[in-house]
């Protein structure tokens, strides 16, 4: 079966689905292809040992170590949504100066081909699709903006709000953290969201999540000119005998083989995936995968120095949503050192059975939860080209992934723990492994980014400014691979808003233009 569309979008996460979303109103056909079937929504979406301890919705299968050749399962999640469906929803802008070169401790974080300003306006239009509640200027790092956020910042739980008093009286800034919620707190009886204690790393029960899928696809799904075709991993990219131009999408779906064909196909599939996809796409016109001529497909892979830590406070800890403060004091350094240390923000609160997980010896893993206040802190890695996704013979995938900044994120660790005290906090701390998926390692690809970056120079990137592929003339790739470094905030706001600034041209070149007039979420 080949069937003929104007636009083939291959995942439907935050870059595939907003960008669907985006040409929904052009008119145009566009298909919208997922491995990944829709998420059942059902009591285990909230239940932490079905989600933690069985991993029930875990299901990209194994990869390979290529350092150890150890297979191992990493923390993906294949449905409509992709990994928003799970994802904890803070959605930071990157620093103004992330898109200029930074020293680091160790090597250079490269800077971007483009600034901060040509990629505002599409960080507010992000920002407004996904419901992001925050306060601009709160936090003294936030970069400059045109807009305001549409929605306020969520209030703190009453512990919480102790916590940002005490920093405050330290000379630190906390700020409110910018969550993608659709959740109204003046009319908490109209909103989808309840504000419940399983968001962060969980699926939403009641569709009150910005995630991909409930802002995006379903709201797309109601043109009749898009389709969405579940269950459809696709495997190849076939281009004419000129090589220029991407004829043939093949798909697997339910173990039979479908073809596909657009005028314009955007690849993405997270940045693995796609990169995967690209390098599994190798053909007589394109030996080293498709359109990599440059070497650079599945190279420079990044994804952050996370570590996620729970401290125990002294008085007991009853916040149920509990993500709603960051502190970026030590993003840039900390004075005493010349190199970035990273970022520090609230994550979802630890209950008694992630605590058993985590401290399998704990006598009363209920009473420590009742005392968890939980921590993220991320500090940039360095793109090397010898971190890579390549493929085995059996066509699998394989990561070489060696972190950097390793001496920064520590130091982080030490910043934080020099704060237990200040936060009223007891002075020992539990590595949340649980919220990783395991032990902190190459299988925690949440934050993956970087394999197929964009610049203007062919021989060091494989996509040109909008994210076409040089070497093609009608293949986007509009995921997190097209990073040119990782920064030390959450990546997925970028992606959002470059999907949605990759539409704009994509709509430009049909012909037509996006909409900017925004679906609700909810009819
Ligand atoms: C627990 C968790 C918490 C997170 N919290 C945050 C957070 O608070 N803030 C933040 O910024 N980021 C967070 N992230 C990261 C965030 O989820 C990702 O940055 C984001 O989802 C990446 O978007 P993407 O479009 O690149 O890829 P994805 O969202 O992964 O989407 C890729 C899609 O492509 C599909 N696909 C893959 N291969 C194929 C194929 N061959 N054919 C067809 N379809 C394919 C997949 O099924 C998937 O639906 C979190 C992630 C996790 C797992
Ligand atoms: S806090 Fe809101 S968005 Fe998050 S899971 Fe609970 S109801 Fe859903």
């Amino acid at each position: 079966m080949t069937d003929h569309y104007d636009v083939i979008v291959i995942g439907s996460g935050a870059g595939g689905g907003t960008l669907t979303h985006a040409l929904a109103l052009t008119g145009k056909r566009i298909l919208l292809l997922e491995r990944g079937d829709f998420l059942p929504r059902e009591p285990q979406n909230w239940d932490s040992t079905s989600v933690w301890v069985d991993l029930r919705y875990r299901n990209p299968g194994k990869w390979t170590d290529s350092d150890t050749g150890m297979e191992f399962t990493p923390k993906q999640h294949y449905y409509v949504g992709g990994n928003t469906k799970f994802y904890g929803a803070i959605l930071f802008r990157f620093r103004e100066r992330d898109f200029g070169s930074i020293q680091h401790v160790d090597g250079v974080s490269p800077a971007w081909p483009v600034d901060y300003a040509d990629f505002e306006p599409w960080y507010t239009r992000a920002e407004h699709l996904y419901h992001v509640h925050g306060q601009h200027g709160a936090d003294p790092d936030d970069p400059p903006t045109a807009s305001d956020y549409r929605y306020p910042p969520l209030s703190h739980e009453p512990r919480i709000a102790q916590l940002e008093t005490d920093l405050t009286k330290a000379g630190l800034h906390p700020f409110p953290l910018p969550v993608g919620l659709i959740y109204d707190e003046s009319a908490p009886q109209f909103s989808p969201c309840i504000r419940c204690a399983t968001c962060d790393g969980y699926p939403c029960l009641v569709n009150g999540k910005a995630d991909a899928h409930v802002v995006c696809v379903e709201p797309a799904l109601r043109y009749p000119n898009v389709t969405l075709r579940t269950r459809t991993r696709v495997t190849r990219l076939e281009t004419d005998g000129t090589g220029r131009t991407v004829t043939r999408v093949v798909a697997d779906r339910d173990g039979q083989a479908e073809e596909y064909s657009a005028d314009l196909v955007v690849v993405s599939a997270g940045a693995i995936n796609s990169a995967a996809l690209l390098l599994a796409s190798a053909s007589d016109r394109h030996p080293g995968g498709l359109g990599n001529s440059s070497g650079v497909v599945g190279r420079h892979l990044m994804m952050h120095n996370n570590s996620s830590l729970i401290a125990f406070s002294k008085i007991p800890n009853p916040t149920k949503f509990a993500k709603t403060l960051g502190v970026n004091d030590f993003y840039s350094g900390d004075g005493d050192w010349p190199y970035p240390l990273g970022a520090m923000q609230m994550l979802g609160k630890s209950d008694a059975v992630l605590i058993g997980f985590d401290a399998p010896d704990a006598q009363d893993p209920a009473e420590l939860a009742r005392h968890a206040m939980d921590f993220w802190l991320t500090t940039e890695d360095l793109p090397l080209p010898e971190n890579r996704v390549t493929l085995g013979r059996d066509g699998r995938i394989r990561l070489r992934y060696t972190p950097t900044n390793t001496e920064a994120h520590q130091r982080l660790i030490g910043k934080f723990k020099s704060l237990l005290s200040t936060m009223q906090c007891r002075e020992d701390v539990l590595p949340g492994y649980s919220y990783l998926g395991g032990r902190l390692g190459i299988s925690a690809v949440a934050h993956q980014n970087g394999t197929v970056r964009f610049g203007t120079d062919p021989a060091t990137s494989a996509l040109d400014l909008n994210c076409k592929m040089h070497e093609l003339d009608n293949l986007y790739v509009v995921d997190s691979s097209f990073f040119c470094s990782s920064t030390a905030v959450n990546p997925t706001l970028t992606i959002i808003a470059n999907a949605l600034r990759v539409a704009d041209h994509i709509a430009g070149r049909l012909g037509t233009a996006t909409a900017r007039v925004e679906v609700p979420a909810h009819a």
